[in-house]
């Protein structure tokens, strides 16, 4: 009795492992999981493993709502490995409307590419979308005029692109908000709420350097693999407490990244902004303004000087070497103080942050 029992058992067993309940499974309830999985991928080849599972998984997994879900990190690519299947990818993900997709593709044409119309409207696409970063880097194009001329600069649209990325919680956008107000900036001075808005963009670093203080094992273990030594340096010195520097979007490694490789599109005499955590370029000679101390190095916006003044530069500017001035033929010095900076340009506008 007990012998037959276990033969049913197992043919049982048998009958059920031949079934393969996932092929019954829908195809929108498929792409619903992979729009989950796409979702909280944390880096690109997440994505491509979950693509290489099996055949129906890669046919579902570029479907345009499971793009349009699709994590930040998955568009993390490397600069080492740009290929034009990355670039397919980014371009279909995009096309599906993911707004990280836009912007990070946006910069990567803008800026490595050389396809400026193409980057600026991706990024646009991002910024109608309340996208912050997308919405800030437009921002530092019209502040400077990026890919056009410097008549092109347009002071009012950058403050406000600035003021939406800052509401949105964007904290560069805030400090350079803040430093536009104290210098009176393409917006109407004012000093008081330019220098509350800088103490806004303080504490809520402070605030996100407090949240990943529990990080902080895994930040000094990437932080010791970089090159570049600018991302565990205290910051926030003004309350006293060392924290991590905010983390840097993929869109921005990708740039450094790029740059650092000479991978192209950086053209004679055009030089990258000091900033670490920025990666931008100058898209024409003397587009940033430089430090008017050591007149060595240069940025694409205050907000970018400011936090490189506290994490890096503060240590390393010295005045006195000032052979730039014949080298750039630039605009003219301004009064002391390492928190100061001149326009590249010959106009002889001097900007100082606070
Ligand atoms: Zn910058
Ligand atoms: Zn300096």
């Amino acid at each position: 009795m007990a012998a037959i029992q276990r033969k049913k058992l197992r043919a049982c067993r048998r009958a059920t492992e031949k079934l393969d309940f996932f092929d019954g499974l829908p195809d929108d309830l498929v792409v619903c999981i992979l729009g989950k999985l796409s979702a909280s991928a944390s880096s690109p080849s997440d994505f491509v493993s979950i693509l290489l599972t099996c055949k129906r998984f890669h046919r579902l997994g570029l479907h345009p709502l499971v793009l349009s879900k699709a994590s930040r990190e998955t568009f993390a690519i490397r600069a080492a490995n740009w290929s034009d299947s990355a670039h397919r990818f980014l371009k279909q993900s995009a096309g599906a409307g993911n707004v990280e997709a836009c912007y990070t593709l946006g910069m990567i044409r803008f800026y490595c590419l050389q396809n400026r119309g193409s980057g600026a409207s991706l990024m646009a696409k991002a910024a109608i979308k309340s996208h912050a970063p997308a919405l800030y880097s437009l921002a530092v194009i019209q502040f400077n005029g990026s890919g056009a001329s410097k008549g092109d600069k347009d002071l009012c649209a950058g403050v406000s692109l600035c003021a939406r990325a800052a509401f949105l919680g964007h904290v560069d956008a805030l400090r350079e908000l803040g430093h536009c107000l104290q210098d009176g900036y393409g917006v109407r001075k004012n000093v008081a709420e330019g220098r509350r808005l800088l103490v806004q963009a303080n504490a809520r670093e402070l605030v996100a350097g407090l949240r990943s203080m529990t990080w902080q094992p895994q930040l000094h273990r990437l932080c010791s693999s970089t090159t570049t030594t600018s991302f565990c340096c205290p910051l926030l010195s003004d309350f006293g407490c060392p924290v991590p520097v905010p983390e840097v979007h993929p869109a921005n490694r990708f740039l450094r990244e790029w740059f650092g490789l000479g991978r192209g599109g950086l053209g004679h005499k055009l030089r990258l902004c000091a900033h670490g955590g920025c990666g931008r370029p100058e898209t024409r000679p003397h587009e940033f303004r430089r430090c008017s101390v050591c007149g060595k190095v240069n940025y694409c916006s205050r907000g970018c000087q400011a936090l490189d003044w506290k994490v890096r530069h503060k240590g390393e500017c010295s005045p006195g070497e000032q052979r730039w001035l014949e080298e750039d033929g630039g605009g003219e010095i301004g009064g002391g103080g390492g928190m100061e900076m001149v326009e590249g340009e010959d106009d002889g506008e001097n900007v100082i942050i606070g």
